[in-house]
């Protein structure tokens, strides 16, 4: 049962067919205007927590299982026992909830695990208990024609954090790293960039992972490189990459290599697949990928990726 109030417009949209989406906090199923958090919880004060982006295809969570074992095994990274407090079960169920009150059939969702509500200070085990958010909306992470055209990055000066510091495999509620990165790509004039890590091999875009291909093979940066370890990158290892014939390898890449790629592709669950066809901000500095136009390896894989998530099979493992 929806609580909406049906608009036939933004149903035929696959878009919440209601003037105000529903979100889920701490167990509550509230109007967008009305949700809000708590002033001392540490999600908040301290981006203490940790979440997922996923998609919804058709109504189906995609790949609901992997964004489970991640986010699970995330919160305990950082120290949240939240199986204590939500099992995976509720958690998927929580999404759905969600989904059917807004009446989502294509979307994303928003999962957010906090830290909950404390004191002032950091000491993060003050607070007894997790915060859970879910929200169910629309993303457009790019415009439409880029994922004709392919794009345009920068390389960010800034460098993705070491592992040593902050894993960038726990995809926590800290994103300032990424942020400032890209804004850097947004003072250039651009909308992503490639960080590097602090020994100078490509590591990620500051919300997606990123592919070069190379005469006819794949390469992208290993988990020890410090990356997310994406489950759209993972789809594309495991499923798309042998689905159109390629090989995929692991490997740590200098900048240059990407200079020299015949194609290069970004991949996540905001952003899907997407081509970069140009590095750097300015004429003088300016690198074309291969030809300047999306590559065929690329093109293959962003059909084969569309096939998957509009048939009536989209995966949820
Ligand atoms: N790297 C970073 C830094 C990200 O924020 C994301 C988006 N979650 C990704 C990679 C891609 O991961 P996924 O395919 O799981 O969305």
């Amino acid at each position: 049962m929806s609580n909406a109030v049906t608009d036939p417009k933004a149903e035929a949209a696959g878009t919440a067919s209601q003037s105000e989406i529903m979100i889920h906090v701490n167990g509550e199923m509230v109007p967008k205007s009305q949700a809000a958090v708590n002033v001392f919880d540490h999600g908040l004060l301290y981006g203490d927590g940790v979440f997922e982006g996923i998609r919804v295809y058709k109504g189906k969570i995609f790949k609901s299982e992997q964004h489970m074992n991640r986010l699970y095994a995330c919160a305990k990274a950082i120290r949240i026992d939240l199986e204590k407090f939500v099992s995976r079960e509720r958690m998927v169920e929580i999404q759905r909830e969600c989904i059917e009150a807004n009446n989502l059939v294509d979307g994303y969702i928003r999962l957010i695990v906090t830290r909950g509500v404390g004191t002032l200070g950091l000491h993060p085990f003050k607070c007894p208990e997790p915060g859970i958010i879910c929200i169910a909306d629309q993303i457009q992470l790019f415009p439409p024609e880029l994922y004709e055209q392919g794009m345009r990055v920068v390389v960010a000066n800034r460098p993705r954090i070491p592992i040593e510091c902050l894993d960038p495999r726990i995809k926590s509620l800290n994103y300032l790293n990424n942020i400032m990165a890209k804004v850097e790509a947004i003072d250039a004039g651009c909308l992503e960039c490639i960080m590097l890590n602090t020994e100078g091999y490509i590591a990620e875009g500051s919300g997606d992972n990123i592919f070069l291909v190379k005469d006819g093979e794949i390469y992208t940066p290993p988990s020890e490189a410090g990356i997310l370890e994406g489950i759209t990158r993972k789809f594309v290892i495991n499923e798309l990459a042998p689905l159109v014939g390629v090989d995929v390898h692991e490997k740590n890449m200098r900048i240059e290599e990407a200079f020299e790629a015949d194609e290069i592709f970004l991949t996540g669950s905001a952003a899907e697949v997407i081509g970069v066809t140009r590095i750097g901000s300015t004429e003088d500095d300016a690198h074309q990928i291969g030809s300047g136009k999306e590559g065929p390896i690329t093109n293959k894989l962003r059909a084969k990726f569309r096939q998957i998530v509009t048939s009536d099979n989209v995966p949820e493992d």
